[in-house]
């Protein structure tokens, strides 16, 4: 066997793959000897548990996590997400779970424009050649799905590819083991008539691809590529578990191609980016681990020593680590010797959750090798070529794992700008004229109002004014009640589906072109109150708020912009 392929059986080349394929024990045997910096940020505490009893923002961690909801009976419970036995481990997401999982990637789509990342899409099936370029298929193979086509008269000779792939992957990946016979990749990628594909399990490789296909100056760089791709892992069918175990998923995937002076401050923003995020998401902790060079690496230790030492520079200076250190605190992060990857060192974080449950979530992988086993370079200033390092780096992780966690975290009660369920309409009787009223509403909210193709076709002025007027608004999710049950049933149901808004209507408030707002829980009620106030057209009344129906969408928007949301909730 070769060195890389005995190396790359202990450490596939991609962050989020051992994350994958550590057992679940093991991380939570890990040992937690950093002091949880952000435990102390009562300003950004946990929504209220259903239960009422712990204080956000300091779990207790056994009866917490022995009374913590399982996401599986949550998304059975809300309708958010289901399985087949025909697809084992791929989720079907519902509409409400469709719904949150959209809001997700909003949320780092966002985050991506402030940080200056670009999205792309890639194709999920690649010939056998990239893999064997990148290792996976000499390394991985097992815990990949290899795709044959449809059509019968290959299957012959992809039985034979299939059989003698090891002997291919030695012949075509030797140009790594030879350490730079810059013809190899080239000529592996440029043919493979074999007609076997590999679907993908990681999004490395084909950024890769495009960044080889692109003539890359030094002002391109950094180059940050971000992709969204359903990805595909065959983990035991055994192992599978809701959606913390899955074999289709997605991640909030990017790759950084950069070059080593840049490497410091991209991981700093990678960081920052965590740690933003996070702090929305409400987590009471999260705990940084830098992984250095094991005994077993490959490339220049000189480049390993470079690249700790700005890994280590930048765990220093993190605001909270700086504020710890002046508080003659410990440092908020810990060091794992040798536990890095082969290719290159790493940052992984870890967060505590509500209940005071651990789970591994964002990553962020230096890679010295792979960029080298797609011969990718870039001309510097001086027309010399180089080649990039590349930075592989997650902060949900699997987009799935983390809905999970949050399902968990937030015991189904999903903020707003999160939720699904977000405004219910509750008429408190059921007259024609104040169901019509009710629904008005709901046609607002939902900006669906203005949808009358007979009246105004899509193409005509009123339409297009009407619709750029508010086209920075997100509709709202918002449904009426005309169940015919009591008032307080209306209100208790909604409030028990998990809908963050009840919004009352009586003849008084259709008379007046009011609403009655009630928030559904309680550190959602003081945010939202507190909110409010600053609204002069709003009036004051116990457990509601009259808000003017003209009022309620910008009330609504405000109080559903997340990072708002956030602060607001940490003021509550
Ligand atoms: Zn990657």
């Amino acid at each position: 066997m070769s060195r890389l392929a005995s190396l790359a059986r202990h450490a596939a080349p991609c962050p989020a793959l051992r994350t994958l394929h550590r057992p679940a024990a093991a991380l939570a045997a890990r040992p937690a000897t950093v002091r949880h910096y952000a435990a102390d940020r009562t300003s950004n505490p946990a929504p209220a548990k259903s239960t009422g009893t712990s204080k956000p923002g300091a779990p207790t961690t056994t009866n917490a996590a022995a009374t913590a909801p399982d996401h599986r009976a949550i998304g059975h419970a809300q309708q958010l997400f289901t399985f087949h036995t025909l697809s084992p481990g791929s989720a079907f997401f519902l509409p409400h779970g469709t719904h949150i999982v959209h809001a997700l990637m909003d949320l780092m789509r966002r985050q991506y424009r402030r940080f200056g990342y670009r999205e792309v899409i890639t194709p999920l099936l690649y010939k056998r050649a990239l893999w064997q370029v990148s290792g996976h298929w000499e390394n991985y193979k097992d815990d990949m799905f290899a795709v044959l086509p449809g059509n019968g008269d290959h299957q012959h000779d992809l039985a034979g590819a299939a059989a003698d792939h090891t002997v291919v992957a030695e012949d075509t990946v030797a140009g790594d083991r030879h350490d730079g016979c810059a013809h190899h990749a080239h000529a592996a990628l440029a043919g493979d008539e074999s007609g076997l594909y590999g679907l993908k399990p990681m999004n490395c490789p084909g950024h890769c691809l495009l960044f080889k296909n692109t003539r890359v100056s030094h002002k391109d760089l950094p180059m940050r590529l971000a992709d969204f791709s359903p990805l595909h892992r065959n983990e035991a069918s055994g192992a599978l578990s809701g959606l913390t175990r899955v074999r289709r998923f997605h991640q909030d995937d990017a790759h950084i191609f950069c070059t080593r002076d840049q490497i410091a401050s991209e991981i700093a923003s990678a960081l920052r980016m965590v740690d933003e995020v996070y702090a929305l998401f409400g987590f009471p902790a999260w705990e940084y681990t830098l992984a250095t060079r094991p005994d077993a690496f490959l490339g220049e230790a000189k480049d390993w020593d470079h690249a700790e030492a700005a890994l280590r520079d930048v765990l220093d200076n993190l605001p909270a680590n700086k504020a710890a250190v002046e508080a003659s605190q410990e440092r908020v992060w810990r060091e794992a010797e040798g536990d890095g990857a082969f290719y290159g060192p790493k940052i992984d974080v870890r967060v505590k959750d509500a209940a005071g449950r651990s789970h591994q979530t964002a990553t962020i992988q230096l890679d010295f090798q792979l960029p080298r086993r797609f011969e990718l370079t870039y001309e510097r200033a001086d027309n010399s070529v180089d080649t990039p390092v590349i930075v592989h780096r997650a902060v949900l992780g699997s987009v799935e794992r983390m809905f999970a966690i949050l399902a968990e975290h937030y015991h189904g009660k999903w903020p707003f700008w999160l939720s699904p369920r977000q405004v219910m309409v509750v008429p408190v009787h059921e007259g024609a004229e104040l169901v019509a009223y009710a629904n008005k509403i709901k046609g607002v909210l939902a900006m669906q109002d203005h949808i009358d193709p007979v009246a105004t076709p899509w193409h005509s002025d009123s339409h297009v004014a009407t619709h750029t007027s508010r086209s920075r608004r997100a509709p709202i999710a918002v449904d009426v009640d005309v169940s015919g049950h009591t008032l307080n049933r209306k209100i208790r149901q909604a409030q028990q589906n998990a809908w963050n808004y009840v919004v009352v209507v009586g003849d008084r408030e259709m008379a007046e072109g009011k609403v009655n707002l009630r928030a559904s829980w309680e550190n959602q009620r003081e945010a939202t109150f507190a909110r409010l106030d600053l609204f002069p057209a709003v009036g004051r009344a116990g457990a509601e708020r009259a808000v003017p129906l003209a009022a309620l969408p910008d009330v609504l928007e405000m109080l559903g912009e997340p990072f708002v949301e956030a602060a607001l909730r940490g003021q509550a």
